[in-house]
């Protein structure tokens, strides 16, 4: 086995998309021009466009009178066009870390933000549960995945008000019941594609509803109109976000999906959990099936730069946690391998016993 990518973003994507790509970059689609300099108002790469978005609303089972939009500007770029769009007088977050909170402080520029539960008390180790959710809110905005902290919302919550969901790091890796949503989006460097894509599905009955005038780039309703083609769109990243979707329909689609996605992630855990090295950060309800995080465990701190560096001479690339958490976070996005997370665990076996 090469390296081992469990970057948290930009990250490991199928190696068929890498190799499509490649072929595309040289020839798109047999017709002697590069995707690199393919006009997007092509037909060649209108078929791309019209085939991403199906795909993406297939595999999802996005229902009727949503939109599924590919803009720029990523996640972060969503976190103000979302209070543009929709924030007339107050919304709501829910605190589960730092995206959630970069999300809430922008939406504080467009009207009032109230913050209905939080677990920065325990430095984000957990999913709120069991909060109330005011029903004079425009919308509720909650983060499905936290990339940072390696928590998960492991079901779709019901909410009174229009939901929105940052689901960047969780896109397409478990069935999600969009109907629950009225807006999900992300950025798709995470599971999906090369940084530069933004997804967003939106249902169009949420929209046209705030007084405020839109400058056209923030503006749903145009991009929607426009089928994503308003401006140029990111039109390599679209190309390879195809390839991926192409691949994960192969598969067996979302669900078989997240049967892979549990069986990697349970392998990871049950080895933090037994191994005395080490030990996890989140707490194991909400433990993320996306971001394994996990320390060194007490009494052998000292040793987690010598694992990172024994790791990484084994192959083993991306696993130093954010700086935020510390040790360890192995992103176990669609496009790993079982394989891939076993080569991790017999890494972290022969670390203990050398060791222990
Ligand atoms: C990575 C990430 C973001 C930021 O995405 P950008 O596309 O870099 O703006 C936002 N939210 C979550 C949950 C993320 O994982």
């Amino acid at each position: 086995m090469g390296k081992v990518n469990f970057s948290a973003g930009p990250s490991i994507l199928p190696r068929i998309a890498f190799e499509n790509a490649a072929k595309a970059v040289l020839d798109f689609d047999g017709i002697g021009l590069s995707i690199l300099e393919v006009s997007h108002r092509s037909k060649e790469f209108q078929a791309v466009m019209d085939e991403t978005v199906a795909l993406f609303k297939e595999l999802l089972g996005v229902p009727e009178g949503y939109h599924v939009l590919f803009l720029g500007g990523g996640a972060s770029t969503q976190f103000f066009h979302i209070p543009y769009n929709l924030l007339e007088k107050k919304a709501g977050y829910v605190n589960t870390g730092v995206w959630a909170k970069k999300a809430m402080k922008e939406a504080a520029n467009f009207g009032e933000t109230v913050c209905v539960a939080s677990s920065e008390d325990k430095n984000f180790t957990y999913i709120p549960k069991g909060f109330d959710i005011p029903s004079d809110l425009d919308y509720l905005h909650i983060t499905t995945n936290n990339t940072i902290y390696g928590t998960e919302y492991h079901t779709d919550i019901d909410s009174p008000v229009t939901l929105v969901a940052d689901m960047s790091s969780d896109i397409l890796s478990r069935p999600v019941d969009v109907s629950k949503y009225g807006l999900i989006y992300g950025g798709a460097q995470k599971n999906l594609a090369p940084a530069g894509v933004t997804f967003v599905i939106v249902r169009e009955d949420i929209l046209g509803k705030v007084s405020r005038k839109l400058p056209s780039m923030v503006d749903y309703r145009l991009h929607i109109d426009n089928g994503s083609m308003y401006n140029t769109p990111p039109v390599f990243p679209i190309f390879v976000m195809r390839e991926t979707l192409r691949w994960l329909k192969g598969l067996g689609g979302v669900k078989e999906m997240e049967k892979i996605n549990r069986k990697k992630a349970e392998i990871l855990y049950d080895e933090i959990d037994s191994n005395p090295l080490f030990k996890g950060t989140a707490v194991k309800e909400d433990r993320s099936l996306m971001n394994i995080c996990f320390v060194m465990n007490d009494g052998f701190e000292d040793l987690a730069d010598e694992f990172r560096t024994f790791a990484t001479e084994r192959g083993m690339v991306g696993i130093k946690g954010h700086r935020l958490v510390g040790g360890f976070r192995a992103s176990t996005y669609n496009a790993m391998s079982v394989e891939g997370v076993q080569a991790l665990v017999d890494t972290m076996r022969e670390f203990a016993k050398i060791k222990g």
